[in-house]
């Protein structure tokens, strides 16, 4: 039972073939039974959550999750529980109170049962820079989960919840989807509140689900999207019934590929999956259609200067005065603020704070900043033309199968990791991954949908296909 995903076990409980609170106690045995270091916390408020909503459903309340277990990533804020962002300088820090994402998941009946590992602060592509220690994949433990979310797709890739929520600043749903065999989106910008969320970099920052299937994705992003008061950024865009974009065909529809990509893919893991992948949808009867898109190849600078530029505001306000760790040597205020930050940060996080301070210093601040902030810019206006002649993009989303522990320890090493997925975060586009293939060691590869903005209906009937027709294809 524990295999199944959000539609089918809502079922088992309004059927009344088991109930939360059974469901709930069973994956938390899975939970401690597992090595892999996917959860960090399991919420002790858990099973008197889910006997509480056991006895709502049977007064009648039907919510679109009513009683399923779900996982959050440890950088979500769930009020009276700690959410760490995995930094050691949050470890103790309790929430005030809960971020939208999650009112919106304890409205609709889920039952949060615990939080997820991740990388610190969000920065990274495999889980290793948690002060918790790195999680494990669960379908090969020597291999990465991926990240940041890497802990969120473990937990819901080996059983240990429903679905899982992730963050997604440069890939972070995405590429951990894509190396645990899951169904991950960054919706558009805008499309889900983030008041709540630890920020990391706030102009590119969404919130999204990890699911089993399109359609259990689909019903939570349903669940989450909106816009909020309390977060000005996200947007007044009606949301759709996305799950009514299921079981579609998708004859006729044209599919582009970016030129600059398919030089880019040569000789990775992933080239092998990525030209099967075009044939497949040839043979679904879609059109493709290769288009240019002018400075591919200065996504990632552009990025790794934005992000970590924005990161280091952010981070300014955990200083070991307020609600952080404090260093217990400090004797005077020069020294609660460096050593706090100094003992309190890992070196990942370290690094992105001195890149971005770099690159917002008076006389680089025109050289990198503001160059960056233009080619974003000029990035976003040559999707938005390449859309004119296609329906959606399509790209791998990470070069290869999940990668060994350790294997990316070079920073840059793991940077270039993002090359298929940043440009949806600058350019603030839907995107999702969704399983397609295996590589030569077995493990799963996943294939990235980009569509316009606010197009998540559009992501899904493609993923929904490829879900459904790619063994029959094949
Ligand atoms: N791997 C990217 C980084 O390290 C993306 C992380 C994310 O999306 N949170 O910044």
């Amino acid at each position: 039972m524990l295999e199944l995903g959000i539609v089918e076990l809502k079922n088992l409980i309004t059927n009344k073939k088991t109930t939360c609170e059974a469901l709930t106690k069973a994956y938390i045995e899975e939970i401690k039974k597992s090595k892999t270091n996917a959860v960090i916390e399991v919420f002790s408020d858990a099973i008197d959550l889910a006997r509480e909503m056991d006895k709502k459903i049977a007064a009648g309340f039907s919510g679109k999750l009513a009683g399923v277990p779900i996982i959050i990533k440890d950088n979500i804020l769930y009020k009276g529980h700690v959410a760490s962002a995995g930094s050691r300088f949050l470890a103790d820090y309790v929430a005030e109170y809960s971020s939208t994402v999650t009112n919106k998941l304890l409205d609709a009946g889920a039952v949060i049962i615990g939080r997820a590992n991740m990388d610190e602060f969000a920065m990274g592509s495999s889980t290793e820079t948690s002060f918790y220690g790195p999680t494990l994949n669960p379908l090969d433990t020597t291999r990465v989960p991926g990240g940041s979310s890497g802990g969120s797709a473990a937990s819901v890739a080996e059983n240990l919840c429903a679905a899982s929520l992730g963050t997604d600043t440069g890939g972070s749903i995405r590429q951990p989807a894509s190396y645990c065999g899951l169904v991950g989106i960054k919706p558009t910008y805008g499309r889900i509140s983030r008041y709540g969320i630890i920020a990391f970099a706030s102009s590119l920052d969404q919130v999204g689900p990890l699911t089993k299937t399109v359609e259990d994705n689909a019903l939570l992003l349903e669940v989450l999207s909106g816009y909020d008061q309390h977060d000005e950024t996200s947007s007044h865009e009606k949301v759709d019934n996305y799950t009514a974009y299921l079981n579609k065909p998708i004859k006729g529809l044209k599919i582009g590929v970016i030129n600059s990509v398919e030089a880019m893919v040569k000789g990775e893991q992933t080239e092998q999956a990525y030209n099967k992948f075009k044939n497949f949808l040839v043979d679904s009867g879609a059109e493709i259609v290769p288009v240019d898109i002018n400075n591919m190849e200065l996504v990632l600078p552009v990025y790794y200067i934005i992000a970590p530029a924005e990161a280091t505001s952010n981070l300014a306000r955990f200083d070991g005065v307020k609600y952080t760790r404090r260093s217990p040597r400090a004797k005077n205020i020069e020294e609660i603020f460096t050593m706090s930050r100094g003992e309190g940060f890992g070196s990942e996080v370290k690094r992105r704070i001195m890149l971005g301070n770099y690159v917002l210093s008076s006389g680089y601040f025109d050289a990198y900043y503001n160059k960056a902030r233009a080619l974003q810019y000029q990035l976003r206006q040559e999707f938005l033309s390449a859309f004119k002649k296609c329906d959606v993009l399509v790209t791998p989303v990470a070069r290869g199968e999940a990668f060994k522990l350790g294997e990316k320890a070079n920073p840059v090493d793991a940077y270039k990791e993002d090359v298929f997925t940043v440009s949806a975060n600058i350019t603030g586009l839907p995107a999702i991954s969704v399983p397609f293939d295996n590589g030569k060691n077995g493990l799963p590869i996943g294939m990235q949908i980009i569509a316009p903005h606010f197009s998540e209906g559009l992501v899904y009937t493609v993923a929904d296909y490829v879900e459904k027709h790619k063994n029959l294809k094949n």
